[in-house]
C-alpha cells in the first residue's frame, strides 16, 4: 500500500500546469512520493495517512535553484571582498578557501540547503569547485541526503593556475586527469536519472578562465557517455569578455559553441554579457541559463537580458549564487529581485509577478533537464511550499496573494514537502537540529576566516 497524504483547503494553489491553473480551496493528493490528483479540496479524497490542513496559505510547486557554491557560506561579507568586481572578489577568496576541510563542505552544504528550503526551495544544484585538504563532493551529497533536498550536485574543477595565465592561484588547481576520473566516479557512484530522482550528477568545469580548452572539451565527451548534465560560469562581466576574447579570440557563446558546450543538456550561469547571437544560439540549442540576479547586482557584473532571453526561446532558470557574492541566498527573495532588476533595464512590462515565479520554477526544471518537477500535477514529484498568508509582509495584498508573493518581501515557508517528506513544519526543519548546525556552522567559519 502506498503511504497517502492530503493538502486541502489552500487559499490559492499555484499549479504552473499546462494551463496554469491557480486554484482556490485548493489542494492535492499524493503517493508516496508522486502527486496523484491535483484540484479543488472538494474534489479530493476527503482522508489520507497524513493530512495538512493549509488554510490560510498560499501553496507553489517547490523552487528550483540552478546555481550556487554553498561552501561560500563560510564567508560571507569578508572585508577585503565586499566591495570588488568578479575578478577582484575571487582573488581576495581564493586564499581563504584554500583552508576548507570535509567537515566545513558538510556543515555548510546544510546551513546554505536549510537557507534555501525555508525560503521555498526545493530543488538545488551546488557547483563545488575547489578541493583542498581531502574536500569531496560526497561531503555535499552526504549533507543534502541529511537534510532531505534534492540535489543536482556538479563536481566542478580548476586545472589552470595563475602560473599557466588562470586566475586561481596554483595551490588550488587540481590535475586534468584527476578531475576527470574523479567525475567519473561520483557519476557510477551517485547519479539516479530515474522519474523523481533525489540526486543526480554534473559535470562542471569552473570557467573557461580556470580550466583549459582540453579539459572543457573532454568533460563534455564524459558528460555525454552517461547522460548527464554539464554547467559552468560564461560571460559574467566585461572582463571575463576581454579574457575570452583576448585567450580565445572569440566571445564567450562562439568559445561554448566551439567546444561542443551548447544543448539541453548545458546550462551556462550568469550569461549577464550574452551578445544576440549567443542568445540565439541558446534558444537554437536548447542551451540553459542560470540567472542571478542579487550576484549581478552584488558584484556590479550589470542586469542579465533576460527579457530578449525568454522572447528568443532561451531557457531560463534562477540562481542565487554563491553566498559570498549574495550575501542573502533566500530563494524567494531572489524572485523577486529578478523581477525588479528586469525593470530596472528595461521597463516596468520587463518581467510579471507570474512570470518571475514561472522561470522559478518550470524554468529551473528545465534549465536541470528535468520534467518531473516545477509543477504541480498528477505524475510530478510531490514537492511543494506553503507560505501563511496571515502576515504582516502580506498585509493589504491578499486580494492577489501570487502578486504578493513576488512583490512584496515574503521571506520563510511555514511548510515545505520535498519528495512526499514533510521537511518543514510551522516554519522549523524536521530533519536536522538547526541550531547545532549553525553553531557549528559559525565556529568553522571564524577557524577558516580568523586563519585560527
Ligand atoms: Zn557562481
Amino acid at each position: 500500500m502506498p503511504r497517502t497524504m492530503l493538502i486541502k483547503n489552500a487559499d490559492l494553489l499555484v499549479t504552473m500546469d499546462g494551463q496554469r491553473r491557480e486554484i482556490r480551496q485548493g489542494g492535492l493528493y499524493i503517493e508516496d512520493n508522486l502527486i496523484v490528483q491535483v484540484g479543488p479540496s472538494a474534489e479530493l479524497p476527503r482522508t489520507a495517512d497524513e493530512v495538512l490542513d493549509l488554510k490560510g496559505h498560499i501553496v507553489i510547486p517547490g523552487l528550483v535553484n540552478t546555481h550556487h557554491h554553498m561552501y561560500q557560506s563560510l564567508t560571507r561579507v569578508v572585508p577585503a571582498a565586499q566591495d570588488g568586481e568578479l575578478f577582484n572578489w575571487l582573488t581576495n577568496l581564493y586564499p581563504i578557501w584554500a583552508g576548507l576541510t570535509p567537515e566545513m563542505i558538510e556543515v555548510s552544504t546544510q546551513t546554505a540547503m536549510a537557507e534555501l528550503i525555508l525560503s521555498g526551495c526545493t530543488t538545488s544544484s551546488d557547483h563545488l569547485y575547489i578541493y583542498p585538504n581531502g574536500c569531496r563532493l560526497d561531503d555535499s551529497i552526504h549533507a543534502a541526503r541529511e537534510i532531505g533536498m534534492r540535489f543536482h550536485a556538479a563536481r566542478g574543477s580548476m586545472s589552470v593556475g595563475r602560473s599557466q595565465g588562470g586566475l586561481p592561484p596554483d595551490s588550488v588547481v587540481e590535475k586534468e586527469a584527476d578531475i576527470l576520473k574523479e567525475s567519473q566516479r561520483l557519476i557510477e557512484d551517485y547519479h539516479d536519472a530515474s522519474h523523481g530522482s533525489m540526486l543526480r550528477m554534473v559535470v562542471a568545469p569552473c570557467s573557461p578562465f580556470s580550466v583549459s580548452r582540453d579539459l572543457m572539451r573532454e568533460a563534455a565527451v564524459l558528460a555525454r557517455q552517461y547522460g548527464v548534465s554539464l554547467h559552468t560560469h560564461l560571460a559574467e562581466n566585461v572582463n571575463d569578455i576581454a579574457y575570452s576574447r583576448e585567450k580565445f579570440g572569440m566571445t564567450p557563446a562562439e568559445y561554448a559553441e566551439d567546444l561542443g558546450w551548447v544543448g539541453h543538456d548545458v546550462w551556462h550561469a550568469h550569461c549577464v554579457q550574452l551578445d544576440q547571437h549567443g542568445i540565439d544560439l541558446f534558444a537554437r540549442t536548447g542551451t540553459g541559463v542560470a540567472h542571478c540576479p542579487c550576484s549581478n547586482m552584488r558584484l556590479a557584473s550589470g542586469i542579465a537580458p533576460v527579457r530578449r532571453m525568454r522572447d528568443a526561446g532561451v531557457p531560463v532558470g534562477l540562481g542565487v549564487d554563491g553566498s559570498a557574492s549574495n550575501d542573502g541566498a533566500t530563494m524567494i527573495g531572489e524572485v523577486r529581485q529578478a523581477l525588479l532588476l528586469q525593470r530596472v533595464g528595461f521597463g516596468p512590462d520587463a518581467m510579471t509577478a507570474r512570470e518571475a515565479l514561472e522561470i522559478a520554477t518550470l524554468g529551473g526544471a528545465k534549465v536541470l533537464n528535468r520534467d518531473d518537477i516545477g509543477a504541480l500535477a498528477p505524475g510530478m514529484a510531490a514537492d511543494f511550499v506553503a507560505f501563511d498568508l496571515n502576515q504582516t509582509a502580506f498585509a493589504g495584498a491578499l486580494h492577489d496573494p501570487l502578486a504578493a508573493l513576488v512583490f512584496c518581501a515574503a521571506t520563510q515557508v511555514s511548510h515545505s514537502v520535498i519528495n512526499g517528506r514533510v521537511v518543514v513544519r510551522d516554519g522549523h526543519l524536521t530533519t536536522v537540529d538547526l541550531p547545532r548546525v549553525l553553531e557549528r556552522h559559525n565556529r568553522l567559519a571564524h577557524r577558516l576566516v580568523g586563519g585560527e
